[in-house]
């Protein structure tokens, strides 16, 4: 009776009981093995990498069994809330191909049955489950300050004991139910405590879907329920709303795992079936030989918002992450050059169970091959929307010269092998910049790459005499090349390499060198695409003209 008088001081406008709730929720009729999961973000505004990770392993098992995939936020730390973070979220996942089917779906609104799916508008059902268990004997209110808190961390640090509010340690935790009234009545401010039924000398067995089977004591910490602003911790919370909102499996950061012995007796004691649980590898670094954790203030790759401002195409990040998730997606994408990576089925158990290692070379790899499989008219949509944003000069130059900067993205594209120039976009105007005047002629002497070897003024003298010879009309790759090879010996350059080598002296260079010098004429770079279709795309009169221009530098 003591009890339940203490239940309504604490909780006097909580009229209904856990039941009320179970019933209101009711249990999803779902397809044999169809999974439900969801993306749990708090809304600081910053979208870390590792949030995608988690978001598509957690969409792609919904998805792939015919299941739920949800949004719930996280805002019981309001401190660290930002503005706009909600839509952000929902964005940013939007855009790498993730939509939910349920939960928030703006700042204010939802979709589903299982709602709010904000947790700070949920205090009512985390009061009524705190209310039962305070009834039950299995919460306390704790009145202990942060000065007391630090005593007792310094007092278990000196005694070399496990830090904690636990067993004899728990100040609180033996008030009796009239000693706590009497505190709250003289206006003493407290947080609720659970009150620990665990006993570490016993331990649990348990089976994670990534980490297999692992094992580990009961908890016995007296871990806070709700804290001093009436909101719950993530435990409480998390417990609470994945069993109310019919979570199948909790898929989330192995920095969690070592909370799983109080999420465990969490769920025992308020009486719910406990979903499975995976805890997936943390994204890592390589920094000098030694691995960390991709770090939010050092990495600007921690951050989503980074492969955007880059220009990295989401479907490349997706199919990186993928691989990470499965190391078999890279031989399934080989067999399957051409399949949605959503046909890809992915697997719990055949994930790495430590630290993932985040390669940026690797990714690179991915959206070469990604970006090389698009079209030319696909690349020339991606390429314009981020240059929109994040490249005015080329934005301009690409859309007023449409046709020619979609001949450019098709170079070499329709052939079996096609060429793997950009992995992301901030590339694209270091290789086709040589197309336009407005950038060609920008460049300086000191900025033209000359092959190795060539020098400027043997490349002047192939051009003097190539300008006035070449045949501008060649109708193929071929007839062109037999004509600047002609020329070539006339100009005692070599056209066999083994003829060359055993008498050096006897040429000017390679016939590969007037090619060189050519193509540095016209782009002012060594390492090009072929120079036959360069010459096409710039017609005649540029070709000339850039010739002409070449002398002069
Ligand atoms: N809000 C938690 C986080 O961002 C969610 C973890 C979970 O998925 O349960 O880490």
């Amino acid at each position: 009776m003591s009890l339940e008088k203490l239940a309504n001081i604490i909780f006097p406008d909580i009229k209904n009981t856990p039941k009320y709730y179970i019933e209101k929720y009711a249990k999803r009729k779902l397809r044999d093995g169809a999974k439900v999961t969801r993306y749990a973000p708090s809304p600081t505004g910053f979208q870390h990498i590792g949030g995608v990770f988690a978001a598509l392993v957690n969409e792609r098992l919904a998805s792939q069994s015919g299941g739920v995939f949800y949004l719930r936020i996280e805002d019981t730390d309001q401190k660290r809330e930002v503005e706009g973070a909600i839509e952000d979220t929902i964005q940013t996942m939007h855009n790498f191909g993730m939509d939910f089917n349920e939960g928030m779906t703006g700042k204010e609104t939802s979709k589903g049955e299982y709602g709010p799916y904000r947790q700070s508008q949920r205090a009512e059902i985390y009061n009524t489950f705190a209310k039962d268990l305070v009834i039950k004997g299995l919460a306390y209110p704790c009145f202990c300050t942060a000065e007391e808190l630090s005593a007792l961390r310094e007092k278990q640090t000196a005694e070399k004991t496990t830090p904690g509010y636990y067993g004899e340690y728990a100040k609180c935790r033996n008030l009796t139910p009239e000693e706590a009234i009497a505190k709250i009545e003289a206006g003493e401010e407290y947080i609720l405590r659970l009150k620990s039924q665990g006993n570490t000398e016993t331990r649990v067995e348990f089976h994670d879907l990534i980490k297999g089977d692992i094992s580990f004591p009961e908890n016995n910490q007296d871990i806070v329920l709700i804290k001093g602003d009436g909101l719950p911790t993530y435990h409480f919370a998390h417990a609470i709303d994945d069993a109310l909102m019919g979570t199948t499996h909790v898929i989330r950061g192995e920095e969690w795992l070592s909370s799983l012995p109080i999420h465990v007796e969490l769920f025992k004691l308020l009486g719910f079936e406990r979903p499975q649980y995976a805890h997936i590898p943390t994204i890592m670094k390589n920094d000098n030989g030694s691995k960390r954790k991709l770090s939010k203030r050092k990495d600007a790759e921690a951050a989503v918002s980074y492969y955007k401002e880059v220009g990295y195409p989401a479907v490349s990040v997706i199919e990186y992450l993928l691989n990470i998730i499965n190391s078999s997606f890279e031989g399934w994408r080989e067999e399957n050059p051409t399949l949605d990576y959503h046909e890809f089925p992915v697997h719990l158990d055949k994930m790495s169970k430590s630290g993932a290692l985040f390669d940026i070379v690797k990714l690179s790899d991915i959206s070469k091959n990604v970006i090389s499989k698009m079209k030319a008219d696909v690349v020339y949509d991606n390429y314009i929307t981020w240059a929109k944003e994040f490249d005015e000069e080329m934005y301009k130059l690409v859309t007023a010269n449409e046709k020619i900067s979609k001949e450019i993205f098709n170079i070499d594209k329709e052939g079996p092998k096609p060429r793997k120039d950009f992995a992301k976009w901030d590339e694209v105007k270091d290789k086709i910049f040589y197309f336009f005047d407005e950038l060609f002629y920008k460049e300086t002497a000191d900025q033209i790459q000359l092959p190795k070897t060539l020098t400027l003024e043997a490349a002047k003298e192939v051009i003097k005499v190539y300008m006035d010879k070449y045949n501008a009309d060649a109708s193929s790759q071929e007839e062109w090349f037999e004509d600047l090879k002609a020329i070539g010996l006339e100009l005692g350059y070599c056209g066999n390499k083994k003829e060359y080598k055993a008498n050096p002296d006897k040429y000017k260079g390679m016939i590969s060198d007037v090619a060189g010098s050519v193509r540095v004429a016209l782009s002012h770079r060594s390492n090009t695409p072929d120079i036959y279709t360069i010459m096409s795309i710039l017609g005649k009169d540029k070709v000339k003209e850039r010739f002409e221009k070449f002398l002069l530098i």
